[in-house]
């Protein structure tokens, strides 16, 4: 096996202020590679005092960086990009080592990173405002749109490397500045990306990035007056306290949060395809991904055939660890927590009443977080299986009378990120579409959502959304200039 130079015990990590590394202040956090429970890195953790060098540095930079015009902005973000494209087979496999997804999902994502800053580079010459109509005589208005100011962008695990791209390129080219905290589970990427970042002409103070624990750097960051928007994906827990926080300066939130996502199946489905598609978003990075189908409603007339494609696809799933196999559909699960959260569950289930087909307990593989595919029927409403966000391996089903049941038992939630409908018939497609209240829904397919749409969830799933124009203009403000003429 070749080494990774991004990856080492002996390397250092270093915070990134002002254009310049720091050491960070002088706890260390052991970063372990989920496959194996392995140390593999030492990355250094953040103080208040350090967060607030780097938000001070965002703040000198960004008003610099807004007189650019946009297409100067863009053309940096391009520099970021190629340096990405680069060293894409290194950068994934730090995902693979941290994260513990499957080689070819972590190259989809490096890859996907590199597009999806230039795509938003391309909103450059796209950013727009409005001229409106005035009720005076002679007079212009215009409604003009200026960037936030400074952003406090903060990562999950789940998609480590994209989400730095998904915070930073539309920020960036609207003309804010912005300090970056990633999730202290998989820090070593979001490193190595700043170290890329140096290596472009980026202005100093632009781009910024602190590593550190949520309750130590992620708190002094979100309580910190300078900050002007916080962009946060992650769990409802901490994105309900980050709410909180925020809310002691008034600083504008938008929240990116959990899912419960529906599948509904209909008797005139293809099932070969519902079966596929749903045991694919299932076990694809671990069942970690927040707008996978996490609960089945099948109706009655079709539910045992579709268990029984369902049990094939489960029990014939290559799973362990990505960096010695990589021809995978799913690795370990992140940490001892995750592990233990998706194991707890089954067993609430099967206390509550449902049954596990196949599957339902933590897998015989060595050292790492290994849980094995879990398919359970016989799910019902009130079972926590059906309302508490799982992120792991497992999909219970229901049967359903009705596509009315299935859309009622499917809008009965907490969240309300995305959903899906197998179906063949075009005014059941259409019901769904018209009555699910979600973000999202999937009419015959399941994730991943597209660059240019729009990512954003109801009820606990977040306020606010990513991607396409609506997610840019989330970095903007609006600016009324009324023009009275003679
Ligand atoms: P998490 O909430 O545990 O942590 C997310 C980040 O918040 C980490 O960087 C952490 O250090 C930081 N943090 C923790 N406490 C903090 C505090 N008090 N102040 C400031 N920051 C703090 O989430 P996670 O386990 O990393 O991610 C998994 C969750 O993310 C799942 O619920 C998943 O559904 C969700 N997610 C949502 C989306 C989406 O687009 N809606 C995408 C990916 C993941």
């Amino acid at each position: 096996m070749t080494t990774n130079p991004f990856i080492s015990l002996d390397r250092s990590y270093r915070n990134y202020i002002d254009g310049s590394f720091a050491e960070g202040s002088s706890g260390r956090i052991d970063v372990i590679n989920p496959a194996t429970g392995d140390v593999i890195a030492r990355v250094p953790e953040t103080d208040a005092s350090e967060v607030d060098r780097a938000v001070a540095a965002a703040r000198r930079a960004q008003d610099g960086w807004e007189r650019l015009p946009a297409i100067t902005r863009a053309g940096y973000l391009r520099q970021i990009s190629a340096k990405v494209r680069e060293h894409r087979l290194a950068l994934a496999d730090v995902i693979v080592k941290e994260q513990g997804k499957v080689p070819a999902l972590a190259q989809v994502e490096v890859d996907f990173t590199a597009d999806y800053i230039d795509y938003m580079a391309e909103w450059a010459r796209r950013i727009e405002g409005e001229v409106l109509t005035s009720d005076r005589p002679n007079e212009t208005m215009l409604l003009l749109r200026k960037p936030v100011g400074v952003v406090a962008g903060i990562l999950p695990w789940n998609f480590p490397f994209f989400l730095i791209a998904r915070k930073m390129a539309p920020a960036l080219v609207t003309g804010n500045s912005i300090v970056i905290k990633p999730s202290e589970e998989t820090p070593i990427n979001a490193y190595i990306f700043a170290e890329l970042v140096a290596q472009t002409d980026l202005p100093k103070g632009v781009f910024n990035l602190i590593g550190g624990y949520g309750r130590t750097a992620g708190e002094a960051l979100v309580a910190h007056p300078g900050v002007d928007l916080i962009t946060f994906t992650g769990s409802v827990g901490t994105g309900s306290h980050i709410m909180q926080v925020a809310g002691r300066n008034l600083t504008r939130v938008n929240l990116e949060l959990g899912g419960k996502a529906p599948a509904i199946v209909l008797k005139d489905a293809d099932l070969d395809l519902a079966a596929t598609a749903i045991f694919n978003s299932r076990v694809i990075n671990t069942g970690q991904v927040c707008n996978c189908a996490e609960r089945v409603y099948v109706a009655r007339e079709v539910h045992d055939e579709l268990v029984g494609k369902l049990k094939v696809l489960f029990e014939s799933t290559r799973y362990g660890d990505p960096s010695v196999d990589e021809d995978l559909d799913m690795g370990p699960l992140v940490n001892a927590a995750g592990l233990q959260k998706v194991a707890e569950a089954v067993d609430l289930a099967r206390k509550q009443g449902a049954t596990v087909v196949t599957g339902g307990k933590v897998a015989d593989r060595g050292t790492g977080f290994h849980y094995e595919p879990t398919l359970i029927c016989g799910a019902t409403a009130d079972m926590d299986i059906m309302r508490r966000e799982t992120f792991g391996p497992v999909l219970p089903v229901q049967k359903v009378e009705s596509l009315e049941e299935a859309i009622a038992l499917a809008n009965d939630s907490d969240y309300g990120l995305t959903s899906s409908i197998y179906t063949r018939d075009l005014n059941s497609a259409l019901k769904a579409a018209r009555e699910l209240k979600f973000g999202e829904t999937y009419i015959n397919r399941e994730n991943f959502e597209a660059m240019q749409g729009f990512h954003a969830g109801r009820r606990k799933s977040g306020i606010g959304g990513a991607d396409g124009k609506h997610g840019l203009y989330e970095f903007t403000e609006t600016h009324v200039v009324y023009i009275k003429g003679e």
